[in-house]
């Protein structure tokens, strides 16, 4: 039968590892650390499974991990949060999205989304009955054109996905974006679902910012967190949204029907890794902005066109001074996979239509050795 998701194909992740793993080539697509995160949140876990229930936790998740999420947001948002209602926890960032966008959205709303956008926005909103209104930002410098972001806002506009920090553009959106934004969620009565799953990488010194922390954002903003980026433990899937209640109920619905709870173990866990000291916070960071200057300088020293990432797991390159003739990002990808042994993802694949075809993404969240080979490999273009 035909339906609004049979119309896509694999996601490009799956596409990408799947060809990783045939042609033995180095994984730099799906974005995955290569090693799991803290021995002491993962024995917390193992601890919990032998010794408490395994049955049905409560479906809005462990109270335990809704105050350490509400925690979490007053120690580096300020943000002052009611776990009991406004705090709910999911199976990853991806089905708090869905969620969020099945509870929020009646058909015929419009939603604003920005391109390159994370893939599984655009499926949802649509099997939802939402309107998808894109606008684009374009490479090298990723900047917001907000005239064109004003443009696509109108009086049928429910919700706007901000993903910050930014996956494929590995851009971090700076207070006055972000103010422009909320003047326009302001005008336009919107709300916001604010996917900020890389919130602790960001790089330069640059501070993350969540859209609700603004004046007048509290109220309008849907805050989503994901243990599997921050303790680098992707395969775990807990995910946790911030909400005012009033946005959150509805939201809770769909979490009800699509998959009621989360594994309590894991749960537990995760409030265990949330109340890391900031030390764990700083040297996570440190580390993956350590391994994004290797992998960018060494992409830069062999002639490759690299936009600034300024945080998420990935950069982005320019194919053109090494691409064929009439070859695209898919076909450079596909070579780069098979060929030279380097797997990255194609930046068309984050476009709803008219993407441009000159762009990949390579993921640094590796080895350092594993990124040195992956440079090596590389450098038979040259
Ligand atoms: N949003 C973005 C921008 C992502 O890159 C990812 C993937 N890692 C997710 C959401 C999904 O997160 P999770 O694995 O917690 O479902
Ligand atoms: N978020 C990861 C990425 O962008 C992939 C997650 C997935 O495979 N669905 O690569």
């Amino acid at each position: 039968a035909n339906s609004i998701l049979s119309g896509y194909g694999t996601t490009i992740f799956t596409v990408m590892s799947q060809m990783a793993v045939e042609y033995d080539a180095v994984n730099l697509g799906q974005g995955f650390p290569d090693v799991d995160g803290p021995e002491d949140i993962r024995k917390h876990a193992a601890d919990s499974l032998m010794m408490d229930s395994n049955q049905y936790p409560p479906m809005m998740g462990l109270p335990d991990l809704r105050q350490a999420v509400a925690d979490h947001n007053r120690r580096f948002y300020d943000l002052d949060i009611d776990w009991q209602s406004e705090v709910m926890v999911t199976s990853g960032a991806t089905e708090a999205l869905a969620d969020a966008i099945f509870g929020l959205i009646e058909p015929g709303d419009e939603v604003v989304l920005i391109e390159p956008l994370y893939d599984c926005y655009l499926p949802l909103v649509r099997r939802a009955g939402g309107i998808p209104k894109t606008v684009r930002i374009e490479p090298p410098a990723w900047d917001l054109d907000q005239a064109a972001l004003a443009g696509v806002f109108s009086e049928k506009t429910k919700l706007l996905i901000l993903n910050n920090p930014m996956n494929p553009a590995a851009k971090v959106f700076n207070g006055d974006e972000l103010a422009f934004i909320a003047g326009l969620l302001q005008q336009y009565d919107a709300y916001a679902l604010c996917d900020e799953v890389y919130e602790h990488l960001v790089f330069d010194g640059r501070a993350h910012i969540p859209l609700m922390t603004l004046p007048g954002m509290r109220e309008r903003c849907v805050r989503v967190g994901s243990a599997g980026k921050t303790f680098s433990l992707t395969g775990w899937k807990i995910g946790y949204i911030t909400a005012p209640a009033n946005l959150l109920q509805p939201i809770a619905k769909a979490h009800q029907f699509f998959t009621f709870t989360t594994p309590p173990n894991l749960q537990k866990a995760v409030a265990y890794g949330l109340r890391q000291d900031d030390g764990y916070y700083r040297a996570f960071q440190a580390d993956l902005e350590a391994k994004r200057d290797l992998l960018a300088s060494g992409l830069k020293a062999q002639g490759w066109w690299v936009p600034d990432s300024q945080g998420t797991y990935f950069v982005s390159a320019d194919i053109t001074p090494f691409a064929r003739e009439s070859e695209d990002d898919v076909a450079f990808c596909t070579r780069l996979t098979q060929d030279v042994g380097v797997a990255a993802v194609p930046i068309s694949a984050f476009y709803d239509s008219d993407a441009p075809r000159s762009f990949i993404r390579f993921c640094f969240c590796k080895r350092e050795p594993v990124l040195q080979e992956a440079l090596e490999k590389l450098s038979v273009l040259n």
